[in-house]
């Protein structure tokens, strides 16, 4: 037997593929997992304060430390690198990884999480640009802000709604004639007399040279004008991360994995974790809960 077959590859070291393996090797499962920065996306959050169990919140960075030591103490195997593609033969399902080494296992969790899209602006990665109103939404608290939103859907309804509880003004920067959102949003949105909702107006540039301290918008037919803003919410939407998979399997419009109510993909032995996941709720919490039950159903699956 090649000493790189395993009982289940993992692709991910974020909340999703930390807790998979975790569970997975408490579960008497030989575990390989590839991705780069342990803890994923958490190491992007200041502070997770909505994680139970810690007071006061806890700095990504260390949840993800803690987590990924923990799973390693339990036996997990990290290689701390991607895998460029992961393809299925003979019941076998067969990850690459940069250096051309060649990883086997029956089964496989998917949990790479998803990019947040940015803006084609010059300076798109400047500070104050954010992607998640329930995270990011308190930083302003008692600043008396004006926070812009970009987007006309209900994510960026609900950043909307969340921000106007926060800030003074909340500008919701729409580039459609029209919102695309549910009746029960728009209706919330006219009853919030400090979210101004702005149509056929896109956002051109930013302005702030750390940190954002203004936009410069181009209403549809008028001049670009410069709106000086505390803080910038993108919900202009998202793309899983799927590119390494060379496996067919069925996704939704937007290329999020379709499981059944095991976390199994169409793909027999394929499971998928977290935010790469169809899901309704993108939150490290909800991460963890897919990844240790997507360990379970492996288990099952492999017996
Ligand atoms: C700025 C920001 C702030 C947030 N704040 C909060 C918050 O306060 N509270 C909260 O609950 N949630 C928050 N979230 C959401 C939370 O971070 C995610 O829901 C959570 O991290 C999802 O976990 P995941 O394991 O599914 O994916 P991720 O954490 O995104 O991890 C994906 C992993 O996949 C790996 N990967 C990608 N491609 C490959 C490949 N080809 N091969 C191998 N590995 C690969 C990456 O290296 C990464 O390790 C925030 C998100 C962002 C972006």
């Amino acid at each position: 037997m090649s000493e790189n077959r395993y009982d289940v590859i993992i692709l991910g070291t974020g909340p999703g593929g930390i807790t998979a393996a975790l569970y997975g090797q408490r579960l008497g499962l030989n575990t390989v997992v590839f991705g780069d920065i342990p803890g994923g996306s958490v190491y992007m959050i200041e502070n997770i304060m909505n994680y139970p169990g810690f007071i006061g919140g806890v700095p990504g960075a260390q949840f993800g430390t803690m987590a990924f030591q923990q799973a390693q103490s339990e036996g997990a195997n990290f290689t701390l690198s991607r895998l460029e593609s992961l393809s299925s033969s003979d019941g076998l399902f067969k990850g690459i990884d940069a250096n051309k080494t060649e990883y086997l296992a029956p089964s496989a969790i998917v949990a790479t999480g998803r990019v947040p899209k940015r803006l084609a602006v010059p300076n798109a990665h400047v500070k104050g640009v954010h992607f998640c109103s329930i995270c990011d939404g308190p930083l302003y608290r008692g600043k008396n802000s004006t926070l812009a939103v970009v987007g006309n859907e209900n994510a960026a309804a609900q950043h909307a709604l969340a921000l106007s509880r926060i800030a003074d003004t909340v500008m919701l920067l729409c580039p459609g004639d029209s919102l695309q959102m549910d009746t029960a949003h728009i209706n919330q949105i006219e009853k919030q007399s400090n979210i101004d909702v702005h149509l056929n107006t896109e956002v051109t540039g930013y302005k702030g040279l750390d940190i954002i301290d203004g936009i410069v918008i181009k209403p549809q037919g008028a001049e670009e004008k410069e709106v000086p803003v505390d803080g910038l919410f993108l919900a202009v939407g998202w793309r899983p991360n799927v590119g390494m998979l060379d496996i067919q399997v069925e996704k939704t419009a937007e290329g999020y994995l379709k499981t059944d109510e095991k976390l199994m993909t169409s793909f027999p032995g394929l499971f998928a974790a977290g935010d790469v996941r169809d899901t309704d709720m993108w939150q490290v919490l909800t991460a963890c809960a897919d990844g240790a039950r997507a360990a379970k159903y492996v288990s099952e699956f492999l017996e």
